[in-house]
């Protein structure tokens, strides 16, 4: 008697979890439940998992982005056109004159050679 007590019954048949493959796998009497139809689905989804998620979550944030910035551009021309809204330009950088530093020096006091204030 096969060993199931406790467990969830194992199925006959089962699905290959390859991307877009769903190909129908018969399960064996023994050993694990397999989850891919052929060794090339299995090589498929581990590159899948190993190599293109984290650089394809990346793409598609900066997709993303990029998609939105056109549109918060295009909304904003249509704002400033209907005068709705101010000049999406950033504003202009104003050059102020740089406040003229103070030119401080150490200066010696003639009347107060030991630089006691008076009090020696
Ligand atoms: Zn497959």
């Amino acid at each position: 008697m096969p060993a199931t007590f406790g467990r969830r019954r194992r199925p006959r048949t089962t699905r290959c979890k390859g991307k877009g493959c769903k190909r129908q796998i018969k399960v064996k009497n023994k050993g694990r439940v397999p989850k891919y139809c052929s060794p090339s689905c299995k090589q498929e989804a581990y590159l899948r998992r190993r190599f293109r998620s984290p650089l394809e979550l990346v793409a598609r944030d900066l997709a993303s982005i990029e998609v939105r910035e056109v549109i918060e551009a295009k909304i904003m021309e249509i704002l400033v056109r209907l005068g709705l809204a101010k000049s999406n330009l950033p504003p202009p950088i104003i050059h102020k004159p740089k406040p003229e530093k103070p030119s401080l020096r150490l200066v010696k006091n003639h009347d107060d050679p030991a630089g006691n204030n008076g009090l020696g």
